[in-house]
């Protein structure tokens, strides 16, 4: 295992201010809580459990998730921080209450504020047996707007995002017989669809699971293109919204689309093919500024579930990316710079982080 005196020199290291390591012998618990930054508030952030091969591998995923979730809530002008928890295991059969628990007490003993959420490999009932070693755990609120599910307001802040990349690229934000296509209709995916086709657009989709295309032809009158295909079908927008690496050294030159706004995080497999996508005069929208609606709508619902203020916040991502359309035009640098530079500004970066490790 990689020394835990080295995590400081790692290349995901970014100042973050307390990485902990998350051992119960009885339980087998073996992972990481990373906390970015809190200059904003309590970090935020989803406990993913994977079968990481080592304890490396874990906390370099752990470094670099909460580093992003700070740039994504101070992007959205969240007054919540960045974090991130991982555990080692795979969560159909190495997971139990006991390390469920254990988990709890880690995330409850923490020197700063984190507040644990579900994300791959965990789930609400999860998250419920931690609420009873710690307050500190977001999407079990009853009564939650969706029960919890933060994807409809991912799907709402997309077709926010979406339009206003239209009205920059195009003048108006009218969505009448835009053509656009949709990789992935999952429930993200799938959700988008209802309001794009609500809008007047023209859809488009591919998915690995034949049901759900039919489920889009049905209801949104969609055309079904092959997962192959998709990227490069002749549209006005595409969106990446299945996994991440969508734009890659294969298919950034084959995109035909005059704009690319996912909800795929990492839909750009380098920053270079952010730039590439610039050149060929393509609006890319950064994922992590269109697809916030989730965070948004999870820091609600911990905050009261106020629907009103939810909705306006999510009306805000237009603005925001507004705003950061106008500078990648002025500084003639591409929008993903532009979004980590407006997301530092809001966050105010230190330039020394508190660490804390056990
Ligand atoms: P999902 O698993 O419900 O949907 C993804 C869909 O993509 C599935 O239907 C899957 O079959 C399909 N798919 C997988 N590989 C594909 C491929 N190669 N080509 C075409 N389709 C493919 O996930 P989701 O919750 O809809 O999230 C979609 C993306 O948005 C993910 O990258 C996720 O990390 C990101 N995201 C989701 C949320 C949220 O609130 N759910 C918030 C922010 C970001």
């Amino acid at each position: 295992m990689m020394s835990i005196m080295n995590y400081t020199s790692l290349p995901d290291f970014d100042h973050h201010e307390e990485v902990v390591r998350c051992v119960d012998e009885g339980s087998g618990l073996r992972g990481f809580i990373a906390v970015h930054n809190t200059n904003r508030g309590p970090a935020l952030g989803g406990c993913r459990m994977w079968t990481y091969g080592d304890e490396a591998a874990a906390l370099a995923d752990v470094l670099r998730l909460s580093r992003g979730q700070t740039y994504k809530a101070a992007l959205a002008n969240l007054d919540i921080g960045g974090g991130k928890s991982v555990i080692i295991g795979d969560p159909r059969s190495d997971k139990s209450r006991d390390l469920l628990l254990a988990m709890g007490d880690y995330v409850n003993n923490l020197n700063v504020s984190y507040i644990i959420a579900e994300d791959s490999g965990t789930g609400v009932a999860d998250m419920r047996v931690m609420n009873e070693r710690t307050q500190w755990v977001a999407g079990v609120v009853e009564g939650s707007e969706h029960g919890g599910d933060p994807s409809p307001s991912t799907a709402y802040g997309m077709f926010v995002g979406i339009k206003a990349a239209v009205r920059h690229r195009f003048g108006s934000d009218n969505l009448a017989g835009m053509r656009i296509a949709i990789q992935g209709v999952g429930n993200v995916g799938y959700r988008l669809g209802a309001l794009l086709y609500e809008a007047g657009a023209s859809l488009y989709v591919a998915d690995v699971f034949a049901d759900n295309c039919e489920c889009a032809v049905r209801e949104f009158d969609a055309r079904v293109v092959s997962v192959e295909e998709i990227h490069r079908t002749e549209v006005d927008v595409y969106s990446p919204c299945a996994l991440g690496g969508a734009i890659n050294d294969r298919t950034v030159m084959q995109i035909k689309a005059a704009v690319v706004a996912g909800a795929a995080n990492n839909q750009l497999s380098s920053p270079l093919h952010g730039n590439r996508l610039q050149k060929r005069g393509i609006l890319c929208v950064p994922d992590y500024a269109i697809n916030a609606g989730g965070i948004i709508d999870i820091a609600y619902e911990r905050a009261g579930g106020d629907q009103e203020g939810k909705r306006r916040h999510l009306d805000s991502i237009s603005d925001t990316l507004a705003e950061l359309f106008r500078r990648a035009d002025e500084s003639g640098r591409s929008t993903a710079r532009v979004a980590d530079e407006l997301a530092e500004e809001r966050f105010q970066k230190r330039s020394e982080g508190r660490h804390h490790q056990i």
